[in-house]
């Protein structure tokens, strides 16, 4: 069971189409998570609580040093924690539960590891940056696979692009479910940074089916739309040969209440 606690809201921000950023800060230093976690947040709704996970989308570090922490929201239309959270303003307080959750980093290290999330899906392996950065020095080759609609749902493209362009064995795969995708698109929406992710036309799943991955060296993280980490789970136990316990799933299930 997580604790209870106090949030301030700092900022929110457009992230991109139909996802906002939110940056909240801390009183209680008490607060501590593992990178790829999640939160529950207690949404005030009609006289009474609601509750809504989200992942924490910044580092551990980001919460010790600077008592911050980020989450992103894609925003579903009627949606109660959605209309909430877009109507809050700086300075506003909002308690939350946590931190939750099991789709964290092996303490045994694998050779690769394949981190795929689609939209929002993204925001636990942004939290594992600095982490994924201290793996790759030890020669673990990382895959990061964003599944996306269109250039104008992509987000912490920076971040991983980044993260890519410092280590030779990360690498950082976009798949647009909706779009053919040209470098021009890239370099209109500022979104070209050096090269270093390989974008596509496809699924997720599509792109998992072309990957040579093996299953002795080798774990998957799925996280975001359940449709898709059902898929995907299929595909890599069937196709791949790989033993269910080496895929990690954390869904986005919605609500009941
Ligand atoms: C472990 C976990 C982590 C999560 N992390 C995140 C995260 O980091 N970021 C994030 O944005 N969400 C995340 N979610 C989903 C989030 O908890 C909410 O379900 C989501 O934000 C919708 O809540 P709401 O109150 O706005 O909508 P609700 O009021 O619950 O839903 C309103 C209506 O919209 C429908 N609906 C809800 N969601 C969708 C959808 N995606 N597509 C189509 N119709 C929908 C519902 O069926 C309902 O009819 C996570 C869920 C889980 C379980």
């Amino acid at each position: 069971m997580g604790s209870t606690y106090q949030m301030t809201l700092v900022e929110q921000y457009e992230l991109a189409e139909n996802v906002l950023g939110f940056r909240f800060s801390l009183p209680d230093t008490s607060f501590q998570f593992i990178s790829g976690q999640f939160i529950s947040l207690q949404i005030p709704w009609q006289q009474q609580i609601i509750k809504r996970s989200y992942s924490i989308a910044s580092s551990p570090l980001l919460a010790q040093k600077q008592g911050l922490l980020e989450m992103s929201v894609a925003l579903v239309e009627g949606g109660r924690a959605s209309q909430y959270l877009t109507n809050m303003q700086p300075g506003d307080q909002l308690e939350m539960m946590g931190p939750y959750g099991r789709l964290i980093l092996p303490e045994q290290l694998p050779s690769r590891i394949v981190l795929v999330g689609t939209g929002t899906g993204i925001a636990p392996y942004r939290a594992m940056i600095p982490e994924l950065k201290q793996l790759a020095k030890q020669d673990c080759q990382i895959d990061i696979v964003m599944g996306v609609r269109t250039p104008s749902h992509l987000f912490y493209h920076q971040d991983f692009s980044e993260l890519a362009a410092e280590f030779t064995n990360v690498h950082y795969w976009v798949c647009f479910s909706r779009q053919e995708v040209s470098d021009s698109i890239f370099d209109s929406e500022h979104l070209h940074l050096n090269n270093h992710y390989t974008s596509k036309k496809s699924y997720v799943q599509t792109l998992l089916s072309e990957l040579d991955l093996n299953p002795e060296n080798t774990i998957v993280f799925l996280c975001g739309n359940p449709a898709m980490i059902d898929a995907a789970a299929v595909l890599l136990q069937n196709e791949k040969g790989f033993p269910i316990k080496q895929v990690r799933r954390e869904k986005y299930v919605l609500s009941s209440s």
